[in-house]
């Protein structure tokens, strides 16, 4: 087997250009690894070093380390010398579990409110060039027979799409929100929940539903906390005005997340915990954060990862301008502008920010930057997520965890990225 088998596509999905001469000099990738990224695998299984592995299991970095796989699965990681030589050899970086986001509205110019199965196709073959190996596609708040719409076409496409970034269900966003929180989510759309109302989205979404982001202060909203709950449906919390007291209620219920933590909710309040406050100091609430440095500043995003060691856990917020130059997009089938300057977010025409266009490998890199830890930065990509969601054979880089790690240079930008143990992605050599 060559470097040829990898740009020939012998791995579904696989569009790069070949690595001709993966040599030492051209530090993306050796020979080896190259082949083994294929497809490869002896009766042992494929075996990587690198100089860091952070496994993310626990807040240690192998240094160097290894890991082997076998049938999609770890089966084994280890610091030191490996037990036999190994089939990829990366020369430096880290290596770390694929990047779990739970919120991801759309990305490289496709909304996933909007988006045909072609899009959808884009989305997931392409997310891994960011790192990411798993997500939950986001919908917004939008008419209730839309949302019906949408969740019925997800659940159809999804099973479908075998290539790229798994899918872990559908985040919806929404309608049983705050108005007066609404952030970019349309006024007119926004619903009081009714037990028919949540029964239709749980219908349509045929199991695919995994997450939703509700406001428990709203007139029926404890009742469909808890028809979620009982359905199996994971409910966050957010675009909400609640208090700290109507957080730790809909806690007692089964609410169990806070979604885009200091973002569209009641802020802390030395008085009044609002949900900020509740969140970081309730330890059954884990929190998203947007990490694009725009959304939530340094100093704001260390205090949460102080505040709630293991609870907070990185998100993008991904709009449809996400991997796309500057110009007008979708959002929930709404416009926004993407601005020109670097890392700024989107916003609808009013100046609310509305989605963003961050990687979530960015994301870990501006975490560590503000201070936070590489293995906490790490962790909020990867496990605490999985977990969050109750998929903890996700987001680790443990025996028996599925195969999906993302390469990252020393800037913590994706290299190369494995799903399953087969290649997803593998960035072009520079020459
Ligand atoms: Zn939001």
């Amino acid at each position: 087997m060559t470097a040829g088998n990898l740009a020939d596509g012998g791995e579904a999905g696989l569009s790069r250009p070949r690595a001709d001469t993966p040599t030492a000099a051209n530090t993306e990738m050796s020979t080896a690894a190259s082949a083994a990224a294929s497809t490869a695998a002896s009766a042992e299984g494929t075996l990587i070093t690198a100089p860091r592995i952070v496994p993310a299991a626990q807040a240690t970095v192998l240094a160097p380390g290894y890991v082997t796989f076998s049938g999609g699965l770890v089966t084994a990681v280890g610091q030191g010398r490996p037990p036999r030589a190994p089939d990829i050899e990366l020369a430096d970086g880290v290596l770390v579990p694929g990047f779990v986001d739970l919120q991801v509205n759309g990305y490289f110019g496709e909304d996933l409110m909007t988006a045909d199965a072609g899009g959808w196709e884009k989305v997931v073959r392409r997310l891994p060039e960011t790192g990411t190996t798993a997500f939950l596609p986001t919908l917004v708040t939008a008419p209730l027979p839309e949302l019906c719409r949408a969740l019925r076409g997800a659940a159809d496409l999804a099973p479908a799409l075998r290539v790229g970034a798994r899918i872990l269900g559908v985040h919806l966003e929404g309608p049983f929100i705050s108005p007066g929180r609404r952030g970019a989510h349309n006024a007119a759309w926004i619903l009081e929940p009714t037990p028919a109302a949540v029964e239709k989205l749980v219908v349509a979404g045929s199991g695919l539903l995994r997450l939703v982001t509700v406001a428990p202060e709203r007139r029926g909203a404890m009742a469909a906390v808890r028809q979620f709950t009982a359905a199996g449906v994971l409910v966050s919390v957010g675009h909400s005005d609640a208090t700290g007291r109507q957080l730790s209620a809909a806690g007692d219920i089964g609410a169990r997340m806070v979604t885009h933590l200091f973002n569209a909710q009641r802020p802390l309040h030395h008085r009044e915990p609002g949900v900020v406050g509740t969140a970081l100091a309730d330890s059954r609430f884990t929190s998203g954060l947007i990490a694009d440095l725009q959304h939530v500043c340094a100093e704001a995003c260390v205090i949460a990862f102080a505040a709630a060691p293991g609870r907070v856990h990185i998100v993008t917020d991904a709009a449809s301008c996400a991997g796309m130059p500057s110009g007008r997009y979708l959002l929930g089938g709404e416009p926004i502008d993407l601005p020109a300057h670097a890392g700024r977010p989107p916003t609808r025409a009013d100046g609310t920010l509305a989605g963003s266009a961050l990687r979530m490998d960015a994301g870990v890199a501006h975490m560590v930057r503000a201070g936070v830890s590489l293995t906490d930065a790490v962790g909020a990509a990867t496990r605490v997520p999985a977990d969050a969601i109750g998929r903890p054979e996700l987001g680790r880089i443990a025996p028996g965890a599925a195969a999906d790690f993302a390469w990252l240079d020393d800037d913590l930008m994706t290299r190369a990225t494995w799903i399953g143990g087969q290649c997803g992605y593998l960035r072009p050599a520079r020459g």
